[in-house]
């Protein structure tokens, strides 16, 4: 399976299979890879036990030089301090414009290395491995990142990929949670623009969650699919990309307010989406969208009742602070219907507390 993510010169290849990871020096070569430059894999301290040997093993049999740098598991490590450490390894390891930086893990591998490959001397090769679902989404639209201690992602960059190897089977070792977190941003690709996906996802939810290589395989070129097609209209979110945060206004405020750690990202914009789709009843855009919505949710083990703990006050803070807000009135993605969505200006706040108020009660 594969798919392109159409971007002009910047266009490139997603390889989704199982025992790609054995093979990837194959496609190193394939892309053009120096074998004369030494390649830094980054990756972090859960991921390296169970899949750095096979990548490096791969790479060094076939005569490409490696460089290694593993970070602790964790959002901690997208800080600039493991940004300069994975620096340093680049430059000690003697990197040059010909090497690559390759990232093999989740969301927080991809976008701390992919940083470090933008920046590196003004930018060389990124090449993602990605071993989460949740990393379909981050392995498409270049975005790079790491984090102020002020705010998420503020300091970063878009650097496309070379070439992106989904090998199926680092998955295998993805804790459920982990699991079931990822397929929320699947669900969301299908939310926002393909309706008989989003119910494929529903429909397939027990073998999504048992990791079966046909339906996962199936739902990651999907999902990657969706949103290559949105960020290819729109690499540089001047507008169209907006409707990839479903969710994600009220998501990012929990975790915000919970503080990091408590919900991982995928559980907060499942949370998320459930609210989106009340508010989309409250402003009659779509009738029953909310049971809709949630069954296929928690079909995939994912939670869509807002927790009493977070305050609806700190809530609202935190989605100001994620500049949605102008004037009392906000900016949402709001569903009209299973698979379709509109970005609707100036939502009154007081109707995002009353939806805060009815996700905490479950929709009732
Ligand atoms: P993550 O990289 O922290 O991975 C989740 C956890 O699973 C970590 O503990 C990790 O060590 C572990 N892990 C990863 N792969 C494993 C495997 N195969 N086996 C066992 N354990 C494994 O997080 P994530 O959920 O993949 O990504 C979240 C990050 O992605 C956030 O920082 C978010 O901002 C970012 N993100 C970026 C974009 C983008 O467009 N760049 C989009 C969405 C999310
Ligand atoms: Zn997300």
């Amino acid at each position: 399976r594969t798919v392109h993510v159409e971007l002009g010169e910047r266009s490139y290849p997603i390889y989704i299979d199982s025992g790609l990871l054995p093979k990837a020096a194959a496609y190193l070569i394939k892309h053009g890879m120096s074998m004369k430059s030494p390649h830094l894999i980054v990756t972090d301290d859960k991921v390296a036990p169970y899949h750095l040997e096979t990548l490096r093993t791969s790479l060094e049999q076939a005569g490409f030089k490696t460089v290694v740098s593993i970070v602790k598991s964790g959002e901690g490590s997208k800080s600039l301090q493991v940004f300069e450490e994975v620096m340093t390894s680049a430059i000690q390891g003697g990197l040059d414009r010909s090497s690559s930086v390759i990232a093999l893990g989740g969301g927080v591998v991809g976008d701390l290395a992919g940083f470090v490959a933008a920046t590196y001397m003004r930018g060389i090769a990124f090449i993602q491995m990605p071993t989460t679902i949740l990393a379909h989404d981050s392995s498409v639209g270049g975005k790079v990142a790491v984090n102020h201690p002020l705010a998420k992602n503020m300091i970063g960059a878009f650097h496309q990929p070379e070439l992106v190897l989904y090998d199926l089977d680092t998955l295998k070792t993805l804790p459920p949670r982990e699991v079931s977190a990822g397929l929320a941003e699947m669900v969301k690709h299908g939310l926002i623009k393909d309706q008989a996906f989003a119910y494929w996802c529903k429909e397939h939810a027990a073998e999504l969650l048992a990791l079966d290589q046909d339906a996962l395989g199936y739902g990651l070129q999907r999902g990657v699919s969706i949103k290559a097609e949105v960020v290819s209209q729109d690499e540089r979110e001047g507008g169209l990309r907006a409707i990839l945060n479903l969710g994600h206004t009220i998501g990012h405020a929990i975790e915000a307010v919970a503080g990091y750690g408590e919900f991982l990202h995928g559980e907060a914009i499942s949370i998320g989406m459930a609210g989106s789709a009340l508010l989309a009843e409250a402003l009659s855009r779509g009738e029953g969208l909310h049971a809709e919505t949630t069954a296929m949710l928690k079909a995939l083990n994912l939670p869509v009742v807002l927790p009493d703990h977070l305050k609806e006050d700190d809530l609202m803070a935190a989605m100001k602070h994620d500049k949605k807000f102008k004037e009392g009135t906000m900016i949402f993605v709001v569903p009209d219907s299973i698979g379709s969505v509109s970005i609707v200006k100036d939502i009154p706040e007081q109707l995002v507390r009353d939806i805060l108020k009815q996700l905490r009660k479950g929709g009732e």
